[in-house]
């Protein structure tokens, strides 16, 4: 691992492959232990998610279901300020066990903005878990019930997260060099 050029900024190695691997499978123990019999549905949020989601999805050795959604920001129609809404929410989230599943959260918006959404819907229970949190950063009061890395307020790359669209395909998490 050695630093990596994307567009015009610099990125340095920050968590190695086999350490997110560690994480991410302790993560999954921990859930077998909590949803065992409770056949919960995971809800990932593309497209940041989709490596941790996979990975997760593998070591996970209960019944589980998984589905994918993407969530669309865009102005109310009133000075309500962003609305966010999933699409490809198509399963039945009545009466489940639901495990959101997202990449990082970092001021909290998103989530805070979302989960009333899914709470409407009223599941059985409803749970986040994160592969990133970056704790100064976040300005909303989300409920993290799962977290496999706290980080500093910096911008990362790779294991599925992109900058521009690009990066996320790294096995490995990168840190943005700052600039002086
Ligand atoms: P929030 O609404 O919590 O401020 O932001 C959440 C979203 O911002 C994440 O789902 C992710 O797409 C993006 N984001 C926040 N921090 C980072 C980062 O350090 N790297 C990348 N690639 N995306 C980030
Ligand atoms: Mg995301």
């Amino acid at each position: 691992m050695s630093i990596i050029h994307l567009h015009n900024k610099s990125f340095e190695p920050y968590l190695p492959e086999a350490l997110i691997q560690e994480k991410v499978k302790e993560l999954a123990l921990q859930l077998d232990q909590d949803y065992a019999d409770k056949r919960p549905l995971f809800v990932a949020i593309l497209n940041g998610s989709f490596m941790f989601a996979a990975d997760l999805f593998k070591y996970l050795t209960i019944e589980a279901e998984i589905c994918f959604i993407k969530l669309a920001s865009y102005k109310g129609t009133k000075s309500t300020g962003k609305v966010i809404t999933a699409i490809g929410l198509d399963a039945e989230i009545h009466d489940r066990h639901v495990i959101i599943l997202e990449d990082i959260i970092d001021t909290g918006k998103t989530m805070h903005e979302f989960l009333p959404q899914l709470i409407n819907q009223q599941p059985l229970s409803l749970k986040v878990a994160i592969l990133l949190h970056k704790p100064e950063a976040t300005e909303y009061n989300v409920p993290i019930d799962y977290c496999c890395f706290s980080i500093p307020n910096k911008f990362v790359l790779g294991y599925g997260l992109d900058y521009d669209g690009y990066g996320r395909n790294i096995k490995e998490i990168y840190q943005i060099i700052e600039e002086k």
